[in-house]
């Protein structure tokens, strides 16, 4: 771990343009369970087969119903989200962002944790827990500023529906938010994947596209993943301790 992380440390000097690619891994410290890997949610209860974006599609009030009697009944799975703090994980990749050594961060999170802990060049390519989307203009807003008196909630700016920001299984990525993740991809010349299985598409395309235009690839995950193949360097860490060392070891002159 240790001279895999000179060596990450000496591609992120030479690197001008940086990119990161974020999973669930990343918040797994701040205690919000993973889907994939050991001890994740899918080991222990299986893959969900619920397509929530046909439900969506088919009776929009209802699944605002069901998404309200979900919240305030209070699954552990959000009760866990809604309780977490930014993770040193977290801090170290705002720190590199304000250092001028990392230009993008690209979510599949959708804890909110990167803007809590100061991040500000994010995409989340899954979406925002806290926020609505409507699904015409693809505007979003907080969802505690919005009315639930009437199901379903609608645009103001056009009209269209609202429903959480959240991509469900089935449904489409917004159009901005892809169009970002491959501006970002395609400008970068290092790539970096962190707690992320890279099994979730089309996410787990940036990192091989990055690499086939010549960006070395750095993967950060305790454990092997789908990339690890074809990554350059690998650290074999957790994201909370291994990024403040990315960090420390780029302050030193
Ligand atoms: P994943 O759950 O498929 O994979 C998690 C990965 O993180 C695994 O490879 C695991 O080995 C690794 N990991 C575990 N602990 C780690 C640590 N401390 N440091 C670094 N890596 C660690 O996650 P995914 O690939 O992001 O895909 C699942 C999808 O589910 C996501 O795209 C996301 O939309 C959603 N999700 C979000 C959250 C969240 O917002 N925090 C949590 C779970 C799932």
């Amino acid at each position: 771990v240790e001279s895999a992380l000179r060596q990450a440390a000496a591609l992120v000097r030479r690197s001008q343009y940086a990119v990161a690619l974020v999973g669930a891994g990343l918040s797994a410290e701040s205690g919000i369970p993973t889907y994939r890997g050991s001890g994740g949610v899918y080991e222990r209860f299986g893959e969900p087969t619920i397509d929530g974006w046909e439900l969506f599609v088919a009776d929009p009030a209802e699944w605002w119903r069901q998404a309200i009697v979900h919240e305030t009944s209070g699954s552990p799975f959000s009760q866990a989200i809604d309780r977490a703090a930014p993770n040193p994980g977290h801090y170290a990749m705002a720190d590199l962002e304000h250092m001028g050594r990392l230009a993008h961060v690209i979510t599949q999170n959708i804890d909110n944790l990167h803007a809590m802990a100061g991040s500000r060049r994010v995409t989340e390519i899954h979406g925002n827990r806290y926020k609505v989307r409507c699904i015409e203009c693809g505007a979003r807003e907080r969802l505690e500023t919005v009315s639930l008196d009437r199901l379903p909630p609608s645009c103001p700016v056009c009209g269209g529906l609202y429903k959480n920001d959240v991509v469900m299984f089935g449904e489409p990525i917004p159009r901005d938010a892809l169009e970002e993740c491959y501006r970002q991809t395609l400008a970068a010349d290092l790539f970096l994947t962190i707690g992320t299985s890279a099994v979730v598409y089309p996410a787990a395309d940036f990192p091989v596209l990055a690499k086939r235009r010549g960006a070395p690839l750095i993967e950060i995950n305790p454990e092997a993943t789908a990339l690890s193949e074809i990554a350059d360097v690998i650290i074999r860490a957790p994201a909370g301790v291994a990024l403040p060392a990315l960090v420390d070891l780029l302050l030193v002159p």
